[in-house]
């Protein structure tokens, strides 16, 4: 490694909080329609839950995003009025293995709706392995995203009946979607390498379901920490070893990390997509992408 790489790696990892940049949206929150009392209030805590809970309940039920556009969950607080938003839903939508840190300071006395854990029945893992926090990322594994969709319009069926029907046969037919990406991603990596460099820990329900090995920038065991320079210096060492030449960076965080690697093994960088904050394209498009560029590097 060159001086310059060195200084480089230094006052990125002494100087700049990697995760937190993210553009922070101004926009007015959305408010349920108070004329459509009937139908069911949801509340979604984040993009991905979104997408699936207004694909199941369409126009039977009101639905929004708590995080708003453009802002990382991971370590958002709901403000006084997000408060008063969900305290008036019926069902609040979470992913669950603390996520939703907001949750565990949630009024749950004073809350006439039900939370669902859409990560209830997938098998959690931990994030590291000298560490007992579980990994949240079900929702890039495809077939976990099947038990969370399901689990989603069991809800809605039980807390409104009478449109049982319609929730379970749309869920049906994005079930059948998502049969279709998974087998797409293990058809198209069947043949290929297994071990990517990724920025945080995102992909490990992802490298598991698929057999591939995820090596990250950030360690494991703080997943949304910052990098120390010793830590890049392990991945460049790793990245010459396996002889790799796409580093990825993620999509909403700063990709300076990930350049300076790239630029010290002679590669470049493409973004993935974590899913976990709201932007232009849908669940399927950006799994596609994301499976465009793994293959760019693993086949
Ligand atoms: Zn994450």
């Amino acid at each position: 490694m060159n001086t310059q790489t060195k200084l480089a790696i230094v006052s990125i990892s002494l100087v700049i909080p990697l995760v937190s940049l993210v553009i922070y949206s101004t926009d007015s929150p959305q408010q349920f329609k108070s004329n459509d009392t009937l139908k069911l209030q949801v509340i979604s805590s984040f993009y991905p839950l979104h997408e699936f809970s207004q694909y199941i309940g369409q126009d039977k039920i009101d639905t929004i995003l708590l995080v708003p556009v453009g802002v990382e969950p991971h370590d958002w607080e709901p403000t006084i009025k997000d408060v008063q938003r969900i305290q008036k839903s019926d069902l609040i939508i979470i992913n669950g293995i603390g996520f939703e840190h907001w949750v565990e300071n949630f009024d749950k006395k004073n809350y006439r709706g039900k939370i669902i854990d859409t990560s209830s029945g997938i098998k959690i893992k931990n994030l590291g392995e000298l560490n007992d926090l579980g990994d949240p990322h079900i929702w890039l594994n495809p077939v976990y995203a099947k038990t969370q969709v399901q689990t989603i319009a069991n809800a809605f069926s039980e807390s409104d009946p009478k449109n049982q029907q319609f929730y379970q046969n749309n869920a049906a037919s994005y079930i059948d979607k998502l049969n279709e990406l998974d087998l797409k991603i293990r058809d198209e990596l069947s043949n290929c390498d297994n071990d990517f460099i990724a920025f945080h820990d995102a992909f490990s329900y992802f490298a598991d379901e698929y057999n591939l090995n995820q090596h990250t920038i950030i360690p494991s065991n703080n997943p949304h920490g910052e990098p120390t320079a010793k830590t890049l210096e392990h991945i460049i060492s790793l990245a010459q070893k396996l002889n790799i030449h796409i580093i990825y960076g993620e999509e909403n965080t700063d990709s300076r990390t990930s350049k300076v690697i790239a630029n010290e093994i002679g590669g470049r960088v493409l973004t993935l997509s974590t899913l976990e904050v709201d932007s232009d394209g849908t669940y399927f498009s950006k799994m596609s992408t994301n499976l465009d560029y793994l293959k760019e590097s693993l086949c």
